[in-house]
């Protein structure tokens, strides 16, 4: 029988849910739907000072709303649960003692101080700092008088005798599923703390114990952990259990190809959705960097995405996050969306104006009118302002450089002497607008330079919506109420 593909994300909860950790859960789900797989979410929260509830929630709400929906974790339980690790502190010790009586770990009574004076030393002498293994000898005596001084152990696991226990060389190797062969000499490792002086186990370790008996096959993560993973390597061998197989993740990078952070833009998932991107844009973007489709199609779903993923060709090397193309996909998912989508989607972005002011067909009237500019549904913001209110801000250059002309006055006069008789239509702006534009045309004023005019006494800008579309929301009281204003 196969062996059962079992992933995993395991976020830690010191901050909302980062967009890179979002590309590596969304890899982990599409490896695991190819083959119909298990994808499990654990919380990695041993680090309690840094760990919030606020955080879990919103690690939770992203991925929901990325469709990253986990079939075995906190809150949809699971039969290797409890998925949140401190939730599993009691089973630690018991893999800890295992180690200790294989030889593979040892207790260490080394203060920080001393531990420090280490690390200058090595500081000093320009080497690579490596625990000097002064504790990995003690006798029970000399150990029973440290903890007589109060001295509390911390265990560290021995590399160097799981090295010669399972390894021929020092130097150890492991076929990534993305990088191929990737080696590391286990003599610059130093033997790692794997359980704290406090019984808290630190991440290299739990991660492993938790791994082991959640039964995860295959970890996909970013390359940041490689050197994690040698250090797993060998505690995966020291407990005599099966070493599950890597993936690593080029990292992704901000356009100015250093580590993407604040002030590149948005990161985490949950601040690309405040400022209006769509999550079915995001996950399609995040996909793109590392995977590229066989068809070379860029938007595709998700569901269309694990058809056409293959681990293997994952890129090695890093990604960049470039906005303007995520701007530009999030644009192309926005004119996918249905008319009644859209406008439920743009309400939270228009919660400064008085939509009640509006029925619903002007409503929608006005956000045909305006959604085709859009690259994330914030733009609308700006984009709709003398949609609203009676009368309307007029931006400096327009009053300057249009309004203020001697042809825009005589424009806007003649507008608002024949228009009191139009038929406040749709169809019949439309012509009526053709004929008026006509009319000056035929002195001399191109059409343009006419509508310019009514645009600026109406919206107050030189650019915008569709000029018949304006009108018609609007209505005809409003519309040539802000022209007459505008006649000085
Ligand atoms: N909690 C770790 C992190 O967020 C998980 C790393 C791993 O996948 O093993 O980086």
């Amino acid at each position: 029988m196969a062996e059962e593909v079992r992933v995993r994300i395991a976020p830690s909860p010191s901050g909302n849910l980062h967009i890179g950790t979002a590309r590596t859960a969304l890899f982990n789900y599409l490896y695991a739907k190819k083959v119909g797989g298990t994808f499990v979410l654990r919380i990695e929260d041993t680090d309690a000072e840094r760990t919030s509830q606020a955080y879990i929630d919103n690690i939770f709400d992203s991925l929901k709303a990325l469709g990253l929906n986990w079939d075995e974790g906190p809150d949809v339980g699971g039969p290797y649960g409890p998925y949140t690790q401190s939730e599993r502190f009691d089973i630690y010790p018991k893999y800890v003692q295992e180690l200790l009586d294989k030889g593979f770990a040892y207790e260490c009574y080394c203060t920080p101080e001393e531990l420090e004076a280490e690390k200058e030393e090595a500081t000093k002498n320009k080497k690579a700092y490596v625990y000097s293994k002064k504790c990995e000898n003690l006798t029970e005596e000399e150990k029973a008088k440290l903890r007589a001084e109060g001295r509390k152990p911390a265990i560290r696991f021995s590399v160097e005798k799981a090295q010669k226990a399972f390894h021929d060389s020092p130097i150890i190797h492991f076929e990534d599923l993305v990088k191929g062969d990737l080696h590391q000499d286990t003599s610059l490792i130093g033997d790692f703390v794997i359980m704290k002086s406090n019984g808290s186990p630190t991440y290299n370790f739990a991660v492993v114990i938790d791994d082991m008996l959640m039964k995860i096959s295959h970890i996909i993560r970013g390359e940041d952990h490689i050197s994690n993973t040698f250090k797993q390597i060998l505690i995966y061998e020291a407990l005599g259990a099966e070493v599950p197989k890597f993936g690593h993740l080029g990292m992704i990078l901000a356009p100015d190809r250093s580590k993407l952070s604040k002030r590149h833009g948005a990161t985490a998932v949950s601040e690309f959705v405040e400022k209006g991107y769509l999550t079915d844009a995001l996950i399609n973007f995040v996909a793109l960097l590392g995977w590229a489709p066989s068809d070379g199609v860029e938007i595709k779903t998700v569901d269309e995405i694990a058809q056409d993923f293959r681990i293997h060709e994952v890129s090695s090397s890093n990604s960049i996050f470039e906005y303007d193309k995520l701007n530009w996909m999030n644009g192309q998912y926005i004119k996918k969306l249905s008319i009644d989508e859209l406008k439920e989607r743009l309400k939270p972005f228009l919660t400064k104006y008085d939509l009640s002011s509006m029925t619903d067909e002007q409503y929608t009237k006005m956000v045909e009118a305006t959604r085709e500019p859009l690259t994330i549904l914030s733009d609308i913001t700006d984009a709709v302002p003398y949609f609203f209110g009676d009368d309307v801000e007029i931006d400096e250059e327009t009053q300057t450089t249009v309004l203020d002309t001697e042809t825009a006055q005589d424009v806007l006069k003649t507008f608002v002497e024949q228009a009191q008789d139009w038929e406040w239509t749709e169809e019949n702006l439309h012509e009526k607008l053709e004929a008026f534009r006509g009319y000056y045309k035929e002195k001399g004023i191109k059409p343009k330079v006419t509508m310019w005019a009514i645009r600026g006494a109406v919206t107050g800008r030189t650019r915008g919506a569709d000029m018949t579309a304006i009108l018609v929301v609007l209505g005809k009281e409003k519309s040539l109420n802000r022209a007459k204003k505008a006649i000085k």
